[in-house]
């Protein structure tokens, strides 16, 4: 197997943060169990941690 363009893991890592008011804000939100990181999943009503399964229900 060619190993060319296999090195994509750390691509787009920049991108859970973003610069607000001069603050860098992260756009992600860290598993309260796992600490920081390690960054909730996204889904339409609710946050998830795909490493210990923590559920964070939105508002
Ligand atoms: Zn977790």
């Amino acid at each position: 197997m060619s190993e060319k363009g296999s090195k994509k893991a750390l691509k787009g890592v920049w991108k859970l943060y973003v610069i607000q008011d001069d603050k860098i804000v992260s756009r992600r939100v860290d598993c309260p169990k796992c600490g920081r990181g390690v960054f909730l999943a996204e889904h339409e009503d609710r946050l998830t941690c795909g490493r210990c399964g923590f559920t964070k229900f939105k508002r």
